[in-house]
């Protein structure tokens, strides 16, 4: 299973929308007047709530990305304010917005980019050193050659390339487009939401900077919204920490465990466990057991019926079917069970590799060696008199899932059907 298959539109839905809704209030020609004061002191507010938050939780690139937004908005504040009170921008409004221009795109895809890999406060102190030597150079250069750095900033470098809809100093366009590439590259090679929120991130920016003196709310706004992104997205992966199980990208057992407080009268539960799966381990590997249990959770994400597959723990799963009757479930889950049954898993890790093309050529010769099947056993119950409560219920599946693996695994068994009365289909067992 590739990586692309972790690509979520679910990762982007929230900064999409908070890009979209801020530039729809960057548009409007009035803010009310509770919407303009409030975008008046967010920037603020989000850097102290959302730069604890992420202190708090070690997240030291999310805290500089805040820092870099922040710094940028408020450089850029002073003198969109003076250009609104006095309808002239200020002397130095050209170089400052200039540089910003250029070093916050600049800035926040370096910060967005560097991974946290070293000890916290090396991290740390390494990215607080990156920003204060930029910072540095640039007051330096700004104080001692304004009309030098204002001039090569403005410079027309590539005349060819100019066009009258870019607002930009040139040299931020090539920044932009370099940032978004490695930016995309980071989300396609770790899909998360964060990576997503970093991206749209730096679209808002290339949106905000053409209009920060244009549309008069546009810098507070987006600065605003591009925060919340990176905030909101922190709290999307926390959750996804506490309810989506890692390794196999399903729903845990706490999320089972929400779920089934919210079952109605009707429901069926199936529990269903992956036969003879310590012999993979031991023969294979803890990572082609890794692999497995990734096959079968693919595989059981797909069950049709309105059921949702759930990890329960270890090799263990949980199909629950809100609403439905164990007549209804059963082909569904037949189904699945045939479809893991039937697939081949390639075995694609560092131990069963050829060490050379002779033995690489012999095991493709005999492809057997390369390839395993998995089979699982089931066991279904539903809500009755005898158990009314979901934890019954799933005793009953866990019963009937016993039965199944006394009658030769690979099949399912529900609760309350006698021992040894027909397999629904056996299915060939390795
Ligand atoms: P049966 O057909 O009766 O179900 O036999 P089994 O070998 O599948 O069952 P058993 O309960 O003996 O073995 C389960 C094993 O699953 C033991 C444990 O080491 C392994 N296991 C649990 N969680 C993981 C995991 O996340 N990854 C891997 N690779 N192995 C795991
Ligand atoms: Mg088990
Ligand atoms: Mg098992």
């Amino acid at each position: 299973m590739s990586r692309f298959a972790a690509v979520r539109f679910s990762h982007f839905l929230p900064s999409l929308l908070l890009l979209l809704g801020g530039v729809f209030l960057a548009r409007l020609a009035v803010l009310s007047e509770f919407f303009a004061s409030l975008f008046n002191v967010l920037p603020t507010l989000l850097l102290l709530l959302g730069g604890a938050f992420c202190l708090v939780y070690g997240r030291q690139r999310e805290v500089f990305l805040l820092l870099t937004l922040y710094l940028g908005y408020f450089l850029l504040d002073t003198q969109v304010d003076h250009f609104r009170a006095t309808g002239q921008v200020r002397t130095d409004a050209a170089l400052i917005f200039h540089l910003c221009s250029l070093l916050l795109p600049l800035l926040y895809s370096l910060y967005a980019a560097w991974q946290e890999r070293t000890h916290l406060l090396q991290d740390m102190v390494a990215r607080a050193a990156v920003l204060l030597a930029f910072g540095a150079v640039t007051v330096g250069l700004a104080q001692r050659f304004p009309e030098a750095l204002l001039h090569w900033l403005s410079r027309v470098r590539w005349p060819a390339l100019q066009a009258d809809w870019l607002a930009l100093v040139q040299l931020a366009y090539p920044v932009f487009v370099l940032g978004l590439i490695v930016l995309l590259v980071q989300y396609l090679r770790a899909p998360r939401p964060l990576h997503a929120a970093q991206l749209l991130g730096l679209g808002g920016l290339l949106w905000m900077l053409p209009n920060t003196f244009t549309l008069p709310n546009a810098l507070n706004v987006m600065s605003s919204q591009i925060m919340l992104m990176l905030v909101a997205a922190l709290a999307h992966e926390a959750y996804q920490m506490a309810f989506r199980d890692e390794l196999t990208g399903l729903p845990g057992r706490r999320a089972l465990n929400e779920r089934l407080q919210r079952l109605g009268r009707i429901y069926v539960i199936a529990m269903a466990d992956v036969d003879h799966f310590k012999k993979f381990n031991d023969t294979h590997g803890h990572d082609v057991g890794d692999q497995v249990l990734r096959l079968v959770a693919s595989q059981l994400r797909k069950i049709g019926g309105g059921g949702k597959a759930y990890r329960y723990g270890g090799e263990e799963f949980t199909l629950v079917f809100p609403g439905k009757t164990l007549e209804e479930c059963l082909p569904h889950l037949e189904q699945v069970r045939q479809a893991i049954e039937h697939y081949r898993l390639q075995l694609r890790d560092q131990q069963q590799r050829p060490q050379d093309d002779k033995q690489g050529r012999q095991r493709r010769a005999g492809k057997a060696a390369s390839q395993v099947a998995v089979t699982i056993s089931m066991g279904v119950a539903e809500r009755g008199a005898e158990q009314a409560s979901p934890d019954e219920v799933i005793k009953a599946a866990d019963q009937a899932l016993y039965s199944a693996k006394s009658a030769g695994r690979n099949c399912i068994r529900s609760h309350g059907q006698r021992r040894g009365a027909v397999k629904l289909s056996p299915g060939t067992r390795q």
